[in-house]
């Protein structure tokens, strides 16, 4: 499952910030998801559970914000947001859109006590 593997290196990143920082519990984690990476909150929350048992992130909180994904249109010449794959650009419908971003999934801050 593509939600647990993620959530597996998000409680390892957080275990070394806590050993580098001398944190011993993580209060809520904020997350950047990319509109496209396939992610589904519900699942990531539920994976973190499991994987946070026993560690400084056991009982965090996930903030998760969607970020939508960076495109580039070959008919505007210029950069678009898109939600979707495979979408059309959305200033003048042309279908030359080439992805920029929007797959990753990135920690943009701990909170920590
Ligand atoms: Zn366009």
């Amino acid at each position: 499952m593509h939600e647990l593997s993620l959530c597996r290196s998000l409680v390892r990143i957080m275990e070394d910030e806590a050993a580098r920082h001398g944190f011993r519990q993580v209060r809520t984690a904020y997350l950047d998801l990319g509109a496209l990476s396939c992610v589904e909150s519900a699942a990531l929350r539920f994976a973190f559970e499991s994987c946070a048992r026993g560690t400084c992130a056991e009982g965090a909180e996930l903030v998760i914000a969607v970020q939508s994904a960076r495109a580039w249109c070959w008919d505007c010449a210029g950069e678009i947001a898109v939600t979707a794959y495979g979408g059309d650009c959305p200033a003048c419908g042309g279908g030359k859109v080439q992805l920029l971003d929007g797959q990753e999934m990135r920690l943009r801050e701990l909170e920590v006590e």
